[in-house]
């Protein structure tokens, strides 16, 4: 059973838009249509630092049904990275940024090794 959601849009009309599943269902009102965008849980990719938690990017699933882009037509997946979003519209793109994360991984753990080697070298 297809759900939906009614919007109210900046010129003071609503609109009742169809949702997919992954959809959370808040939208923003007061938006022209062409800005609506439905959006999934948002991911929060955190680590531990002597700190606290330490956000190092999150990303939603979205799409712009709406949008004068086509290309926002299509669900991708929206990375904040560097103050920015960043859309990944091919599953092989995504697949290609886990791997790279992964990538940044080994060399973190080259450094863990290093500083050990430091802390038992003494220097
Ligand atoms: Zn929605």
């Amino acid at each position: 059973m297809s759900r939906t959601a009614t919007v109210r849009l900046a010129d003071g009309t609503t609109v009742s838009v169809s949702e997919p599943d992954w959809c959370t269902g808040q939208h923003e009102d007061d938006l022209d249509l062409v800005d609506l965008s439905h959006d999934g849980a948002d991911t929060v990719f955190l680590v531990d630092t002597e700190r606290g938690p330490a956000q190092l990017f999150h990303a939603v699933v979205t799409q712009a049904p709406y949008s004068t882009h086509v290309e926002e037509h299509r669900t991708n997946v929206a990375v904040h990275l560097d103050n920015d979003y960043y859309r990944f519209r091919d599953v092989a793109a995504l697949y290609t940024l886990a791997d790279q994360i992964a990538e940044h991984a080994v060399q973190l753990r080259q450094l863990a090794r290093h500083l050990d080697e430091i802390h038992h070298h003494g220097q």
